[in-house]
């Protein structure tokens, strides 16, 4: 057993055994090898170095109670990396391989997924680039696709923690018929400058509304906005330069189970005043409830400071009871590592 305290463990990098690799040359995938370096070499002119001919992917394994490990969705993960492929012309990892790669690289380093009980996971960081030199602009020649993994903790220690959210008019993370429906970097360091600046001013996290009117919510930098009525209506945009975020299909998905009301559609900025609840979700956390959102001097306050809403609340107890096999996958969503 690797030397962790699975407890105090955060979301940060740490050295595993190794991770996957795999080569696109010639017009077609190599075999995947095991890499235990956690370094790169590329020549200086690789694509996605200069043109940014780069995307990823986020998910995770989890120990289950009676000790199996799962990944995740991970079929959903191979499918929104295909057509982020297909988007940035780059080779699409086929759905099978992508399976494999993730179950052959968890099995590699089985030892660091953080025990049940610990609140843990572990976090799987597909990557294709761009690696053959590049210069005039055109697709490159070469691509490499990488799997690595690193347990990580649990997001918020001791439950759910609330957030406060602000809106920077100034910047605009993804326009319409842009990028922002696929999972590449750029979005993120289009987004970072303006992060950076909410965090210095006391915000965690930032909402974007459309890009061409402003008029819209359309979602955190790195996670989906869902908003719920009092009534239990779960509301989330439906954009084009929105990423459709696995977590927020699941919870779709969940919410619909219990019978509450999903709605799919345009939310307009004055509408965040009308929810009872409000959160971001994605992988890393499942949901983070937002208690306030501020634009200029406008502040909505959703809830109290250290309030959770009892739907986002159980929201939050069903995906990670399915995680973590306490409560039946009714969907099929775990996917053993045999
Ligand atoms: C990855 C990502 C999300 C969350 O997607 P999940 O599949 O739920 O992890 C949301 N927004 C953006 C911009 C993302 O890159």
């Amino acid at each position: 057993m690797p030397n962790i305290d699975w407890k105090s463990l955060g979301f940060g990098f740490t050295d595993v055994n190794c991770h996957i690799r795999y080569v696109w040359k010639d017009g077609k995938w190599g075999e995947g090898e095991f890499v235990k370096d956690p370094t790169i070499t590329m020549h200086i002119g690789a694509s996605c170095l200069h043109y940014g001919q780069e995307c990823f992917e986020g998910m995770k394994a989890f120990c289950q109670k009676d000790g199996k490990v799962v990944l995740f969705r991970p079929e959903e993960n191979a499918r929104r990396m295909m057509r982020t492929a297909q988007r940035t012309v780059m080779p699409p990892v086929p759905v099978d391989m992508f399976i494999e790669a993730a179950e052959k690289v968890v099995k590699a380093n089985i030892e660091y997924v953080p025990p049940y009980g610990t609140g843990g996971s572990m976090y799987i960081r597909p990557l294709l680039i761009g690696t053959g030199p590049q210069i005039g602009v055109a697709p490159a020649s070469e691509y490499t696709f990488i799997m690595m993994v690193m347990p990580v903790g649990a997001y918020y220690k001791g439950g759910l923690k609330p957030v406060r959210a602000v809106i920077l008019d100034d910047w605009d993370r993804a326009a319409p018929h842009g990028m922002g429906d696929v999972k590449v970097g750029g979005n993120y360091a289009a987004s970072l400058y303006a992060h950076e600046k909410a965090k210095k001013e006391g915000w965690p996290v930032e909402l974007y509304l459309d890009a061409k009117e402003h008029k819209y919510v359309e979602e955190f930098s790195t996670s989906n906005f869902l908003g719920i009525k009092a009534d239990g209506t779960y509301v989330t945009p439906d954009s084009c330069s929105v990423l459709p975020s696995i977590t927020n299909m699941s919870l779709k998905q969940c919410a619909a189970d219990l019978g509450w009301k999903v709605e799919c559609r345009p939310i307009p900025y004055e509408e965040i005043k009308e929810f009872a609840e409000v959160a971001a979700c994605g992988t890393a956390v499942v949901v983070t409830p937002v208690w306030e959102i501020t634009r200029g001097s406008d502040v909505i306050k959703i809830s109290g400071q250290d309030e959770v809403g009892p739907h986002l609340q159980k929201l939050f107890d069903t995906v990670q009871g399915i995680q973590y096999g306490l409560l039946p996958d009714t969907h099929g969503w775990c996917h053993e590592v045999k």
